[in-house]
């Protein structure tokens, strides 16, 4: 007797390499179809961004899907109907997943198992994310970590503890035809105006595009990674981080390719290790999303709940346009519309600037990068946001406060970043790109810069909002105490 198929359902694992569900769903013998369910609105929906780079990452998987005979059915709305009526229509036997560790995911996954079950349809999951799962790195005292120095140590002790699996080969018995919209039909590409129309010069989203970051990484950046990846005139990091988020490259596999090439010495030693302790961040982050459920909504220190936030419609609206007025945040904000990425350096700048020098709120910073992200990430995502605010575990404290002239100086020495990004700044040279309005009136008329009207005034006075973050932070511990 023929065997019954088997549901692959993809989530943030759109790739055919190191996917252990799908291996497990063809190594089962029987016909496999792929299902992939866009959620349009709720904490599951991508942001707009991202959007984009699914579009693409769904194409490349379904051709690639289509070579080993697994069809990729497309729904839209409830998944967790979506995979039962779908299980019903081909009367699959079996479902296949890689976990997620989000709170709405892990219930939606947690539904979607009983859901199936009661239907006959025996549901697995995997581990296709993470080097380990949150409850696989404990503290001696067998706890979840709070910083991240332990953690590192203990993620680093353990490795992957398995090899990546390689692409599958073989193809699988022809599946039954089951309804499906079109990729087309799931609008991930924006409309009119088309946002995102320079994102294809800077992103190939597609599991070749994201190993030859890897190995373009390897190749270069790798080599110098600990200087240059605070810089962002350079191209000093992988721009892996979006591949990552919808999972076209699995983290074992980088671990594994960048382990490898450290011991052949073709990555030195220390830059190797850097770049795996970031990896690490990421696992972190997850780590932290697991054990704290609302991460992404409320402080991880809850004397933050006091904090007296802003609310400053205008200065947001600056803030997201890049027309502060400070050159480094406009060049990080600019970048972020126009590439749907930025530099991890300028992203911490951006973000102190919101939070500390407007006083607003994290989340409304966590929110825009959300949907203006290709790499927007639930756990990193929420994780970084309230690193930079203070009230994240482990997180850079509320008084130290960045200094966006200083930072611009020090990682953008020539002013290069900002030019590229804040054209109308090109003709000021490095002594005052990072601070346009200390520039002399002779020279801002030889730029052809005229402050208030060809480039915007500063909206913050660095040192009065420091005094007042510092103020505002005092005020906080004040009203928590009390
Ligand atoms: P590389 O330097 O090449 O690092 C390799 C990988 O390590 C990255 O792809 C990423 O997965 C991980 N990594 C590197 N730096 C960090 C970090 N600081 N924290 C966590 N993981 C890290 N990253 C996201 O992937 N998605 C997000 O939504 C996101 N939001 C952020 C918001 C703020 C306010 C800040 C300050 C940082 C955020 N980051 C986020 C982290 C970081 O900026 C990006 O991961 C990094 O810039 C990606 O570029 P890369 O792949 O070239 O990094």
């Amino acid at each position: 007797m023929s065997k019954s198929p088997a549901i692959v359902w993809f989530r943030r694992d759109l790739r055919t390499a190191d996917n252990p569900a799908l291996c497990a769903a063809l190594a089962r013998g029987g016909p496999v179809i792929g299902l992939f369910v866009l959620a349009e609105s709720g904490p599951l929906a991508p942001g707009g961004a991202q959007r984009w780079f699914l579009h693409h990452a769904l194409k490349d998987l379904s051709a690639r899907l289509s070579a080993l005979g697994v069809p990729l059915v497309y729904r839209r709305g409830d998944a967790r109907e979506e995979i039962l009526s779908l299980a019903k229509e081909c009367g699959a036997g079996a479902a296949f997943w890689n976990r997620r560790y989000a709170a709405a995911e892990i219930e939606q996954d947690k539904e979607a198992k009983t859901a199936l079950a009661a239907a006959g349809v025996d549901a697995q999951s995997f581990n296709g994310s993470l080097i380990r799962e949150p409850w696989e790195v404990k503290t001696k005292t067998g706890g979840a970590f709070r910083v991240y120095t332990p953690f590192w140590n203990a993620i680093r002790a353990l490795g992957p503890g398995r090899a990546p699996m390689p692409a599958p080969e073989h193809k699988a018995p022809a599946a039954p035809r089951r309804p499906t919209l079109s990729l087309g039909d799931l609008r991930l590409l924006p409309a009119k105006p088309d946002w995102t129309h320079e994102f294809s010069k800077h992103w190939a989203p597609t599991e070749t595009g994201a190993r030859a970051a890897l190995d373009a990484f390897i190749a270069k950046p790798s080599k110098r990674y600990g200087e240059d990846r605070n810089r962002p005139d350079l191209p000093g990091t992988s721009r892996l981080s979006p591949h990552l988020a919808v999972g076209l490259i699995s983290p074992v596999e980088i671990w594994r390719r960048v382990a490898t090439a450290i011991d052949a010495g073709e990555v030195p030693d220390t830059e190797g290790w850097k770049f795996l302790s970031e990896i690490a961040w990421r696992e972190f982050a997850y780590h932290l999303l697991y054990y704290n459920p609302s991460m992404a909504t409320q402080p991880l220190r809850p004397e933050f709940q006091a904090f007296p936030w802003r609310d400053d419609p205008a200065a947001l609206a600056a803030w997201k346009k890049g027309m502060t007025g400070v050159p480094i945040v406009d060049a990080g904000m600019r970048e972020l519309w126009r590439t749907g990425w930025m530099h991890n350096r300028v992203r911490m700048i951006t973000a102190s600037f919101l939070v500390k020098n407007l006083l607003i709120d994290w989340r409304e910073g966590e929110r825009w990068f959300w949907d203006t992200l290709v790499d927007a990430d639930p756990g990193n995502n929420a994780a970084s946001w309230q690193w930079v605010a203070g009230s994240g575990a482990d997180a850079a404290p509320y008084f130290r406060i960045f200094n966006p002239v200083t930072q611009g100086e020090k990682f953008d020495p020539d002013g290069d970043y900002v030019r590229r990004y804040v054209p109308e700044l090109a003709g000021l040279p490095p002594e005052t790109i990072h601070q346009p309005w200390t520039a002399s009136e002779q020279a801002l008329r030889r730029a052809k810069v005229a402050l208030g009207r060809t480039y915007p005034h500063a909206i913050a006075d660095l040192g009065e909002t420091r005094k007042r973050a510092l103020a505002a932070y005092d005020e906080m511990r004040g009203n928590s105490q009390s």
